[in-house]
């Protein structure tokens, strides 16, 4: 892998680009269809459930209705039975007709009837319950023809006299040996009674004939209204069975809005009957209709609220699915780009680790080629050095020369005259004069080769010497005072030769300095002190020069700094002296001394001879 290819994120998925107007459109979309189902659904469902509620209202309502005219049927069948009723019947008394009709009157009480009446086989009222009705003729009646001619009778009809809506049950009276109907006896009941049954129902009902004439109804108005167009046969039929004194029924204006299988959706003539659930129930044994309207008004609130909260469920679904799945995108996105993040760091690492190799690599490179290039330096100062000696070391070689002239002379002198102590005496001399200039030539031929960096322990005093035996001449020529202060013995860490070529250029400094001094003394101190627990040498070369401008303190040991002119000083001296001494594990430092002049402080680990290496 190529670590400075930069590592893409991966582009976003059109579903993350996506996503929000997904939900924006997909809401737009699903919000009607969803408002249109569950609009359905609900509306639907409420119908069941109304149809159901008005069903269970109408078999309700059928069951005590029949419970109640089966009641009443048996009432009847039971007075025929009645002694004296067959008697009043048999014998048309009408003597009687106060007991009897006191007997009515108790059988009405306990039965809770409305009317019992007793006829004789012309349909005459033989008793009554009901005194107006005492001479009434129901020989028209159905219930009578039925009952004269046989057979039990349960009949609606409307009263003959009062118009009140009745429930006759008829029954024939026979005679006993002959088994001819010698009467009827006719119990009525009073629709408005069995109304009362639906009276705390829910449901507003209606009950309809089998000609479809609206016989009782929860709305009094659409009483004997026609639920259909009656033909002229039906209208002939109704007159026959002489139920309504009249055969013309206004039509119940009902416009089915909706057929929905077993019920209907409809519109009544009347406010808050507009929209109606309608559900019929035969009544087979009476031959009628039981017809039960919900109200669908009521259903609205229940299907608007119903949808708008489904609605709103949707919604939040929708939404809560929206939330999760963009949620999911991020966290996946995030998860990708940290992942890459990772790698990128991983990759910035690798190549950073690269470049500080090469970069170290260079350095080092550098270093070495600055390390071969300051031993050239400091060799071709060491050289310079050697240069400014030569007059130096020339008068010192000069000086044994001469003197070995002349104690040679001397000495062929002394031979001719066989004078051979004198003789030995001057060769003497010249062996010391030839080993003096033995040892200033070696001196030089070490001082003159090259050098590594190696330090040893070596002595501080033939540093010193060694440096100071170089400028003794020219201390000599300018009539400068030296004064060495340093203990004996005390060895330093060092190389030998390049600390001698610091002593040097620091003492040829001084002597510069003191070009035009009038006082001009030279002052070599040594004293050991403790640093960290370590003794080191703190040699201290004080003049009494021209001393360091404050100003140019901070560049003394820059390369190149002089303030000598061109052709003078190089300006090296002193940056090389540093990094010599550096390189040894010491420190050299310069500034003005308390006495006007220069002061400058060489420092290196030594060890004294009394505590021992
Ligand atoms: P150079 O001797 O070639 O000028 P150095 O590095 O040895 O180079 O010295 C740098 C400068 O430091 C000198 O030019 C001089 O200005 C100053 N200097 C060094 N030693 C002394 C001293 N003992 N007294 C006064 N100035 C000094």
């Amino acid at each position: 892998m190529n670590p400075e290819v930069d590592i893409p994120y991966p582009p976003r998925s059109w579903l993350q680009d996506n996503i929000k107007s997904l939900y924006i459109a997909g809401l737009l979309v699903l919000i009607p269809l969803w408002l249109l189902v569950s609009w359905y659904t609900f509306t639907k469902q409420a119908q069941e459930n109304l149809h159901i509620q008005v069903e269970n209202d109408l078999i309700l309502f059928a069951d005590s209705l029949d419970s109640e005219l089966e009641k009443y049927r048996f009432v009847p069948k039971m007075l025929i039975m009645d002694a004296t009723l067959a008697l009043a019947a048999s014998n048309g008394s009408v003597l009687q007709k106060r007991n009897i009709h006191d007997h009515l009157n108790h059988i009405r009480r306990v039965t809770a009837a409305d009317e019992v009446f007793l006829l004789d086989i012309q349909g005459n009222t033989m008793a009554s319950t009901t005194l107006d009705n005492q001479t009434l003729n129901y020989d028209h009646t159905p219930f009578f023809q039925a009952a004269i001619n046989g057979s039990s009778g349960g009949f609606f009809t409307l009263g003959v006299n009062a118009g009140i809506r009745g429930y006759y049950f008829s029954e024939p009276i026979f005679d006993i040996n002959t088994d001819d109907v010698i009467g009827v006896v006719v119990v009525k009941v009073n629709m408005a009674r069995l109304e009362r049954g639906w009276l705390n129902k829910r449901t507003p009902m209606m009950i309809t004939d089998e000609y479809g004439i609206v016989i009782a109804s929860s709305v009094p108005s659409w009483l004997f209204t026609s639920r259909q167009s009656l033909s002229q046969v039906d209208k002939q039929a109704i007159k026959n069975t002489t139920k309504y004194p009249s055969t013309s029924f206004p039509e119940l204006q009902t416009q089915v809005i909706k057929e929905l299988g077993a019920a209907r959706i409809v519109s009544l003539p009347k406010p808050g009957y507009q929209r109606v659930l309608e559900v019929n129930l035969p009544l087979s044994e009476l031959g009628w209709q039981l017809y039960g309207h919900g109200n669908l008004r009521n259903l609205d609130y229940i299907i608007q609220r119903n949808t708008a909260l489904s609605l709103l469920v949707f919604i939040l679904i929708v939404s809560l699915a929206y939330v999760i799945v963009q949620r999911r995108l991020q966290f996946q996105e995030t998860l990708i780009r940290r992942e890459i993040n990772q790698a990128r760091l991983q990759q910035a690492k690798q190549t950073l680790e690269l470049r500080v190799a090469k970069r170290t690599q260079d350095l080092q490179d550098r270093n070495d080629e600055l390390k071969q290039a300051q031993t050239e330096l400091i060799h071709a100062a060491k050289l310079a050095t050697l240069g400014q000696m030569a007059t130096s070391v020339t008068h010192e070689i000069n000086q044994p020369l001469t003197a070995i002239q002349t104690s040679a002379d001397n000495a062929e002198q002394w031979l001719q005259r066989d004078n051979y102590q004198r003789v030995a005496n001057n060769i003497s001399n010249i062996k010391k004069l030839a080993k003096k200039m033995a040892a200033i030539t070696l001196h030089l031929k070490t001082f003159g080769r090259k050098t590594d960096n190696s330090t040893s322990w070596v002595s501080l005093d033939e540093a010193v010497n060694n440096a100071v035996q170089l400028v003794a001449l020219r201390c000599k020529q300018e009539q400068i005072v030296l004064f060495i202060n340093c203990h004996q013995g005390v060895q330093v860490l060092a190389d030998l030769v390049r600390l001698e070529q610091v002593l040097i250029n620091l003492l040829t400094n001084a002597l510069d300095a003191m070009l035009t001094s009038k006082i001009k003394q030279l002052h070599i101190d040594c004293k050991v002190e403790n640093h960290h627990q370590m003794p080191q040498i703190c040699l201290q070369v004080t003049d009494t020069g021209t001393g360091i401008n404050p100003e140019h303190l901070q560049q003394l040991f820059d390369p190149f700094f002089t303030t000598k002119g061109t052709g003078v000083g190089l300006g090296l001296g002193l940056s090389i002296s540093y990094s010599i001494i550096d390189a040894m594990g010491g420190t050299l430092s310069g500034d003005n001394g308390p006495q006007g002049g220069a002061q400058f402080c060489l420092r290196l680990p030594c060890k004294e001879p009394d505590r021992g290496a």
